[in-house]
């Protein structure tokens, strides 16, 4: 049987992801039948035109559900932005369980469901229960390393499920990203990557606050850049998504670009909601964590024109905080 693969999301991670595992399985097997499907028509659409126009021989189908581009494909991966969202592709009418459903016990064994998506364990561990009773495999896989990352397959994938689906689903994650990781058992990769957008969140705020305060100390930018990026208080929120533009020798920071692209707002308060509810349902203190998330808040209900742009624009946000 060719090989199958269906892409379902194809946002900013998902259609760099999608691009990268197509085409180097393109690559290998002339015959791979690949399937696109998106809540937003046009997302699907735009995304088999540019596949086409740099792979013209290869088979790219655009699915109008889920349950129909689940059907198409052995391994079905899904890159959407959190917990409803998943719930709905995977379990209400034509999701890709009602898929599963109408497969022969032998096609469901055959089928790897990938989830990519950054949501609540809990809701995944139980889609993934749904899927198993089916005779399918799943693993959560989200991911680390941002748009850059996915556009470049470097991505780390941080991945849970059981020893079996871990060595099915390697082969493909290598397709994306550089480094995968098996964190344990289903919800694990999710736990992992929750925890390390918890320390994410924090940390961009602190260096927002830390540039804001050199400069107010007369320090120039790039020169405070250098000195943290060198020193104890480095880190990926400084050396990489520096707030300020032109602190960084090169230009590749969202502040760059009006703080275009990279990871959204939005989607940063998404992940610190998720470490807050974590944290209360297993009843562990987050008094830093719980700032953050209220500090997210604020940027988006008082300028919300930022939800949509990297998080590092609290940076701009704490800009207009300060008197004078
Ligand atoms: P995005 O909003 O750009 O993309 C999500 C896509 O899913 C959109 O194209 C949307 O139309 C589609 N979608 C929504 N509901 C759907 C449905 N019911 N059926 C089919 N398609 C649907 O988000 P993104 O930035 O690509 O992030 C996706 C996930 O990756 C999120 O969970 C995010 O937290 C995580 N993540 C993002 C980054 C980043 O830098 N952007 C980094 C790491 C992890």
């Amino acid at each position: 049987r060719p090989k199958s693969i269906s892409f379902i999301g194809l946002g900013r991670m998902g259609s760099e992801m999608a691009f990268n595992l197509f085409s180097k399985t393109f690559a290998e097997s002339k015959d791979a039948q690949f399937t696109v499907c998106d809540a937003v028509p046009e997302a699907a659409h735009a995304f088999r035109r540019n596949f086409q126009e740099h792979f013209p021989g290869a088979s790219l189908h655009v699915s109008n559900t889920p349950e129909e581009a689940a059907i198409k494909s052995q391994t079905i991966i899904t890159m959407l932005p959190s917990s409803p969202q998943v719930r709905s592709v995977y379990s209400e009418d034509r999701g890709i369980i009602s898929a599963l459903r109408h497969l022969s016990r032998e096609d469901a064994n055959a089928t790897l469901c990938i989830d990519s998506t950054t949501l609540h364990v809990a809701v995944a561990r139980a889609v993934s229960e749904e899927v198993h009773k089916l005779g399918a495999l799943m693993v959560d896989a989200p991911v680390s390393g941002g748009v850059t990352g996915a556009k470049a397959g470097t991505l780390s994938f941080l991945v849970g499920g059981t020893h079996d689906e871990f060595t099915r689903a390697s082969p493909t994650l290598a397709l994306m990203g550089q480094r995968i990781i098996h964190c344990g058992h289903s919800g694990s990769g999710l736990a992992a990557k929750i925890c390390n957008n918890l320390v994410l969140g924090v940390e961009q705020i602190v260096v927002a606050e830390a540039m804001l305060l050199g400069q107010k100390l007369g320090l120039n930018p790039a020169v405070l850049a250098g000195v943290i990026n060198n020193s104890t208080g480095g880190c990926w929120s400084s050396s990489v998504n520096n707030p300020v533009p032109s602190a960084l020798p090169d230009k590749s920071p969202p502040c760059e670009r009006d703080y275009e692209g990279g990871f959204a707002t939005a989607l940063m308060l998404k992940d610190m909601g998720l470490a807050t509810d974590s944290a209360n349902a297993a009843g562990t203190p987050l008094p830093l964590g719980q700032m953050a998330q209220n500090i997210y808040e604020k940027v988006i209900r008082e300028k919300p024109d930022l939800a949509r742009k990297d998080f590092s624009s609290v940076y701009q946000y704490l800009e207009t905080q300060l008197p004078g």
